[in-house]
């Protein structure tokens, strides 16, 4: 089969590779579409120790079974599915408490072994998940970011008349700024600096707030008259954003990081005690987040066509993480094996 094949910093090549094969209980999908993730251009620039080359990216997925090597499956040859990417031990503390997305041992297809910039992947029967028979493949490979969205917004508590703050208007931003407003957020406001971005954010009907102007803090407060924002989402997670998040929330506000800081960071301390605040730490997705965003993908909840700026095929996938590198007039891109 085609794949492309990670080989160190810069260094993704499409070529030939031998087809998966499976184990019981697992079955083989026909790749038909497959996002592009920051986290796959941190693996292309050997930023994500977790992965070690040569390996096939690609965690965000969806297509059409193949071969399954096991009978008592409920899944046949032929399905259209979306699979969730993530495993985990099962035995942990974590895992035993239900919150598998922060299990120490937690793996992802296309991280820790070979994922979807493919045209054949395999996954485990019991993390597949039937789409409609006509929904398009390129929404559907987007269930795994959306879910990551919906674990955010969903353990932030988001209730009715929240005024949320997004830090970062990029895919997972923008699906974040979508679920809130589906939880009921009378307000939400995106904060960015690429123009791009902010002119999609605003076509979408968010408001926005371009960063490279400064004075983010005081017209989140204008815009609360006083009081600061609900909940913030920090999916940017840079200097700028840690250095800030704590003066946008009101007294007892949330922040939410769903972000990977690469470094440290100064963070006010001291005005969390103050307001009372509070920071959350927000991991991938549990089982039931995937499947809730599964349906909120292909009910038509949440749109996605307008986040899908690049298709790509699968010799151009070196080109598509240039692309996220450069970030230039750019949002989601999708490969099509
Ligand atoms: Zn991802
Ligand atoms: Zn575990």
């Amino acid at each position: 089969m085609r794949a492309a094949v990670w080989y160190g910093k810069n260094d993704l090549r499409t070529e030939e590779r031998e087809k998966p094969s499976l184990e019981d209980g697992e079955v083989l999908i026909k790749v038909k579409a497959c996002g592009i993730c920051g986290t796959d251009l941190m693996i292309c620039n050997e930023k994500f120790p977790r992965s070690h080359p040569p390996l096939i990216p690609g965690h965000e997925f969806s297509g059409e079974i193949v071969e399954i090597k096991d009978v008592s499956s409920n899944l046949k040859v032929g399905d259209r599915v979306v699979a969730n990417p993530l495993f985990f031990c099962g035995r942990c503390v974590a895992c035993k408490m239900g919150f598998t997305n922060a299990c120490p041992k937690l793996g992802l297809i296309g991280v820790d072994i070979d994922g979807a910039f493919a045209e054949y992947v395999k996954a485990s029967r019991d993390k597949v998940y039937k789409i409609p028979s006509r929904f398009p493949f390129q929404n559907a490979a987007l269930v795994e970011p959306v879910a990551v969205a919906y674990h955010a917004v969903r353990i932030s508590g988001c209730k009715v008349g929240d005024f949320v703050v997004v830090l970062g208007a990029g895919p997972i931003g923008m699906l974040v700024a979508m679920i809130a407003k589906i939880a009921g957020a009378s307000e939400v406001v995106l904060i960015e600096v690429a123009k791009y971005r902010l002119e999609l954010t605003k076509k979408l009907g968010f408001s926005t707030i371009d960063a490279s102007g400064g004075n983010v803090v005081e017209k989140i407060h204008e815009m609360t008259e006083g009081k600061g924002a609900d909940l913030v989402f920090d999916t940017a997670a840079v200097s700028q954003t840690a250095a800030q998040f704590i003066s946008l929330i009101r007294p007892q506000g949330k922040i939410i990081i769903l972000g990977l800081y690469k470094q440290p960071e100064k963070v006010d301390l001291f005005n969390i005690v103050i307001k009372e605040g509070h920071i959350l730490g927000s991991r991938v997705y549990t089982e039931t987040d995937f499947e809730k965003a599964a349906d909120l993908v292909t009910s038509g909840k949440i749109k996605m066509e307008p986040l899908i700026t690049h298709h790509l095929t699968l010799e151009e996938a070196n080109k598509g993480v240039r692309l996220l590198e450069q970030g230039k007039d750019v949002m989601k891109v999708v490969l099509f094996p």
